[in-house]
């Protein structure tokens, strides 16, 4: 195992980049013993797609308060950490700004209640992502059942590669030990640990067993999740009757996350 965790670290040049070794062998070193994924349980209630998609309704949310239980009830039960020091932040779902999130669609006489509207943001699980083409390892993957871009914390090197590749600002790193930043441990799910690049997953735990994911829950009804190939589906149904736009469409990484303005 030591082999290879040296034969990677210098295929992939780390030290070279300029990137310290050392968050990378704690990743290794504190693998055994902590999961790293979710224990994803198969069944037949599970939740299935072609492509999960997400549709937002933006005009049901008024401050930046509103966001506030729909990010809570993701990060606290993902065991995403709080730190004091922005530098050390991992985000999962986070509230941005109109002109931050939709940066070419912006305009001069920009409609008001629009312009200052919060935004949830997270990550697209694009159809065409550039992150997985970045990652040395394969430790980010697109799943080819659902559509739903993954992390296989194990395989991890903390190069950031993804990160530079993702156009959203969607990954964070662990700079440091999560845990201590972590209020009330959800023991359902795992912790991850210093040197890892972390995301939103889709709640792809949740999905398996037949549940919708947080945020959809705490939205009461703002955010709605369905398969963007089902013509039925409802997410379907909400892009046929509303004007809807997505984030850096230009950029073709076709993210699956959609906004109803
Ligand atoms: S939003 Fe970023 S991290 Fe998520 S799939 Fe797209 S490129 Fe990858
Ligand atoms: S940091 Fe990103 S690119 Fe590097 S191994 Fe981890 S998932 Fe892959
Ligand atoms: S889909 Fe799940 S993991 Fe992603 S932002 Fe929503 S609650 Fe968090």
């Amino acid at each position: 195992m030591e082999r290879t965790r040296r034969n990677i670290l210098k295929l992939f040049g780390i030290t070279a980049l300029g990137v310290s070794a050392k968050p990378v062998l704690n990743a290794f070193a504190k693998e055994q013993g902590h999961p790293a994924e979710p224990q994803i349980r198969k069944g037949e209630k599970a939740l299935k797609a072609k492509q999960w998609a997400m549709v937002i309704d933006t005009r049901q949310f008024h401050s930046a308060h509103d966001l506030d239980p729909i990010i809570e009830a993701c990060h606290h039960a993902h065991n995403v950490p709080a730190f004091e020091n922005k530098n050390h932040e991992i985000k999962w779902i986070w509230d941005e700004k109109y002109h931050h999130a939709f940066p070419n669609k912006t305009t001069k006489f920009l409609n008001e209640s629009v312009e200052h509207r919060p935004f949830l943001v997270l990550c697209n699980h694009c159809e065409n992502p550039p992150c997985c083409r970045a990652c040395p390892t394969k430790a980010t993957f697109k799943r080819e059942s659902d559509g739903i871009v993954l992390m296989d914390f194990h395989r991890c090197i903390g190069c950031r590669f993804c990160m530079a590749a993702c156009p959203y600002g969607s990954r964070s790193f662990n700079f440091r030990d999560p845990r201590p930043g972590i209020a009330e441990q959800n023991d359902q799910f795992p912790t991850r640990m210093k040197g890892v690049v972390e995301k939103c997953n889709f709640c792809a735990e949740r999905l398996a067993v037949g549940e919708l994911p947080y945020c959809v829950k705490a939205s009461n009804g703002a955010i709605k999740v369905g398969d963007l190939y089902d013509p039925d589906s409802e997410v379907r149904q909400l892009l046929k009757e509303n004007y809807t736009i997505r984030r850096k469409q230009a950029l073709g990484t076709e993210p699956s996350v959609y906004y109803i303005v």
